[in-house]
């Protein structure tokens, strides 16, 4: 009998497995991949470590998350600094002083702001959708230029429908500073973050190609309580309806040259270019291998993203009004289950971060020993 069956070797349950083992306790990570570290992992192709499902830079101002995951690996100084490409236009991001110089040839942060001001006053009020909350941050020009197209290809709907918190994501600023996170830490960790998460789970039982909801009640019975990180609805066989995610689709090609596009990530802002954005992996890196030699070739993803349908890898929660409701009572229904808790992008449905999915974990680890400390 195991202490704890925790469904899905991503982040969310690695963390939690490896406090738990270091709290003494017998632990099962099960997941249904073939790979540990779920949307994290990264696979060694020709010295570049590739992040299959995507860029991930880790970012906090969280000392103890940062603190924490430096146990099981050495971050590089990487610092992410994307540009956008609009129809061949080349802008700096996040928006600031290089961003409103390269849009209005503006020096000043004096004269970006006056422009800035003028365009926000077409939005009255408070703003309702993402869009409204764009043009009243920067203006219609960087909206038009660098979020509509973006944004629409990104989660598929317009961004009259889509909620304001999204754009908020991203810093604005009125210095010259293309850094795309306010972060007081940043970086990558050295060789992967696979071989973090291995760390994480060393010396803890992982059995992969396990599909948990396949026979949900022969898991359960072999542990005391079960951490499920997978999505809600599916937890629940859709029983209420289907939430709705954005899956992406990578297409990855090799080039044997040094350089491809000089960046790690190039957003295409417009929206008749099919991909959203192209990530050129070396970059994560800074060109070198983990002896620290030149790399020869590269290797670049573009990325696709489309509406999740069954059987897809559920990416991004869509988290408008619509679904909000629909995983509020998927949330009421989780609150009966007595062995089982719910954690994690999916399981909650959350746009979390990755430095969010540690500190959520964490807290939930201590709260659950203190709950049963209180329960003796
Ligand atoms: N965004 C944009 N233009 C860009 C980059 C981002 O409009 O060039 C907007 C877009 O709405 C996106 C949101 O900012 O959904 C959040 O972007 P972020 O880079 O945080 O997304 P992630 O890396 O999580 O996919």
């Amino acid at each position: 009998m195991y202490d704890y069956l925790i469904v899905g070797a991503g982040l969310y349950g690695s963390v939690f497995a490896q406090q738990a083992k270091a709290a003494g306790k017998k632990v099962l990570v099960i997941d249904k991949r073939d790979h540990i570290a779920g949307n994290i992992y990264t696979e060694k192709q020709m010295g570049i470590h590739v992040h299959k499902y995507g860029a991930h830079i880790f970012h906090t101002n969280n000392k103890k998350v940062w603190d924490y995951v430096q146990q099981f690996a050495d971050f590089n100084h990487y610092t992410n600094m994307p540009v956008a490409n609009y129809k061949g236009e080349i802008y700096s991001l996040p928006f600031n002083m290089f961003t409103f110089n390269q849009m209005w040839g503006v020096v000043t942060p004096e004269e970006a702001f006056r422009i800035i001001e003028e365009q926000r006053k077409e939005i009255k009020g408070t703003p309702n959708n993402l869009e409204e909350q764009a043009i009243s941050l920067v203006g219609r020009d960087i909206y038009e230029k660098l979020i509509k197209g973006y944004t629409e290809k990104q989660w598929g709907r317009e961004c009259k429908e889509l909620p304001v918190f999204i754009i908020r994501r991203l810093p604005i600023r009125l210095t010259y500073d293309n850094n795309y996170f306010n972060a007081r830490y940043q970086g990558i960790p050295i060789g992967g973050y696979t071989k973090m998460v291995e760390k994480m789970l060393d010396g803890i039982e992982v059995r992969l190609r396990e599909d948990y909801l396949q026979n949900k009640a022969g898991w359960n019975a072999q542990a005391d309580k079960v951490l499920y990180t997978g999505p809600i609805d599916a937890y629940f066989d859709y029983c209420l309806g289907y939430l709705e995610y954005r899956s992406v689709r990578f297409e990855n090609e090799t080039f044997d040259i040094l350089n491809y596009q000089g960046n790690a990530v190039v957003n295409y802002t417009d929206c008749q270019t099919p991909w959203t954005r192209i990530i050129e992996h070396k970059w994560f890196e800074f060109g070198k291998d983990d002896n620290g030699s030149e790399i020869p070739q590269t290797i670049i993803s573009r990325e696709y993203s489309y509406e999740w349908k069954p059987g897809d890898e559920p990416c991004y929660p869509v988290n408008d009004e619509k679904n909000g409701l629909l995983y509020k009572e998927y949330k009421a229904l989780a609150d009966w289950e007595e062995k089982t808790f719910f954690g994690g992008r999916l399981a909650e449905y959350k746009y979390y971060d990755m430095d969010q999915i540690v500190a959520a974990s964490m807290n939930v680890w201590n709260e659950l020993q203190l709950r049963y400390s209180y329960n003796g």
